[in-house]
């Protein structure tokens, strides 16, 4: 490896030391070291991210770095998964020192908030392209998986929905008046894990909204064996996603658009829920996805996003 990419992954990166009671060697060696207690499982997940594809070449290089790492906490949430290490790869068009000050300040950040350590990565030139994996702990046989939905759990959502494809109607030039807070649910998503961790013994299923709540559900609905009834009216929507159903008509928009990152998940009813939980709809054992809204059923015309398609 090159001088300068030493340079770079010490300067950005390995400053900040591992702290977490699990990582015993951070970056610097060929691995890091882990070290889990007897009765937790390792959760594992990764996501990459593409100039063009996944994010605007325009794009705040600090949101960047936030983003990257918050849809890989979010998958993590949605296991019921406490995050706690991170590795980082990151292959960069050419050595930019302000944009990898701020998308390294977006990152660690992050991190830090949730006491995720950066424990290793790599670092490549080529078109940017960025990946994180990222580990958490769970108690043995306390993961919230997908295929867990029982026939008569109520479906809930951990909170509103549509916000952040809003802000993309919004970089796409919808006008609208107070366009911030959905600007910074698509720019900056918050991953769910405190959500997630009080949810481990009472969710039964759970899945995070990446791709909206139908496509994300179906998942959920597809592998439980199952079947779901949606009441769109009880969808917890921002004044902002409400006013711009009113002008548009878009009402699919809450249940398509991606890049919410909260939390689906079903529970028994009358669990004990953590606050901010939505309930939307019933898990019911005949297959497909039912919506209603004004006591209308209504079908879906548009599906999530696909990369292949
Ligand atoms: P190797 O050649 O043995 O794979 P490298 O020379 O690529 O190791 O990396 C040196 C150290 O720096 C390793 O501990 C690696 O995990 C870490 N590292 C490389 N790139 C990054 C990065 N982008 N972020 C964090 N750590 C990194
Ligand atoms: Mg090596």
């Amino acid at each position: 490896m090159a001088q300068a990419e030493f340079d770079l992954i010490r300067r950005y990166f390995a400053v900040h030391k591992p702290q977490h009671r699990f990582t015993q060697l951070g970056i610097g060696d060929d691995c890091a070291l882990l070290h889990l207690p007897a009765d937790y499982q390792l959760a594992v997940t990764a996501d990459t991210m593409v100039e063009n594809v996944h994010f605007f070449a325009d794009v705040e290089p600090e949101l960047l770095g936030h983003k990257l790492l918050a849809v890989n906490l979010s998958d993590l949430a949605a296991m019921g998964a406490e995050p706690f290490a991170v590795t980082l790869a990151l292959t960069l068009p050419k050595i930019d020192h302000p944009w990898l000050q701020a998308f390294s300040q977006g990152f660690i950040k992050l991190a830090q908030q949730y006491h995720v350590d950066l424990i290793g990565g790599d670092t490549t030139s080529g078109p940017l392209t960025l990946t994180v994996q990222a580990m958490g702990a769970v108690p043995k046989g306390k993961a919230l998986l997908r295929s867990n939905a029982k026939v008569g759990d109520l479906i809930y959502v951990t909170g509103q929905l549509g916000d952040a494809g809003l802000g993309l109607k919004i970089k796409q030039g919808y006008v609208c008046d107070n366009p911030e807070p959905a600007l910074a649910r698509f720019n900056q998503p918050q991953p769910c894990v405190v959500q997630g961790l009080a949810l481990r013994d009472v969710a039964h299923a759970c899945i995070d909204i990446s791709d909206g709540l139908a496509a994300d559900l179906g998942h959920i609905l597809e592998k439980s064996g199952v079947g779901a009834s949606l009441d769109w009216d009880k969808l917890p929507l921002s004044a902002e996603v409400q006013r711009y159903i009113q002008q548009t008509g878009d009402w699919q928009l809450p249940l398509v658009a991606g890049d919410d990152y909260q939390l689906c998940f079903t529970a028994a009813a009358q669990s004990q829920l953590p606050d901010g939980c939505y309930c939307v709809g019933v898990i019911e054992a005949e297959a497909g996805l039912r919506i209603q809204r004004g006591g209308q059923p209504q079908t879906l015309e548009v599906a999530g996003f696909e990369h292949f398609s």
